[in-house]
């Protein structure tokens, strides 16, 4: 299994080409006052104009994501966090 910072990346896209995703580390989701969301290790946030400018300081719960790539990345509109 490949590892991300020592840690296994039990979540892995290599079926999307398309997309460009942000070679950074997430370890949570969410900065704000609902707390730190769990975030599969390996998982990215897709590069793109969002108004947060990490996962880890998101403050978008809303849950209501934005599909790129054709319908294939399910991502947070807050963040570009791959939630699919
Ligand atoms: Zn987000």
């Amino acid at each position: 299994m490949p590892e991300i910072d020592g840690k296994p990346a039990t979540f892995i896209r290599d079926d999307v080409e398309d997309v460009m995703f942000r070679d950074e580390e997430v370890r949570w989701h969410g900065g704000g006052a609902e707390g730190r969301g769990y975030v599969y290790p390996g998982r990215q946030m897709v590069a793109g104009n969002y108004p947060h400018p990490h996962a880890e300081v998101c403050e978008d719960y809303s849950g209501t994501g934005e599909w790129v790539a054709n319908g294939r990345v399910l991502v947070c509109r807050g963040c570009g966090l791959d939630c699919t």
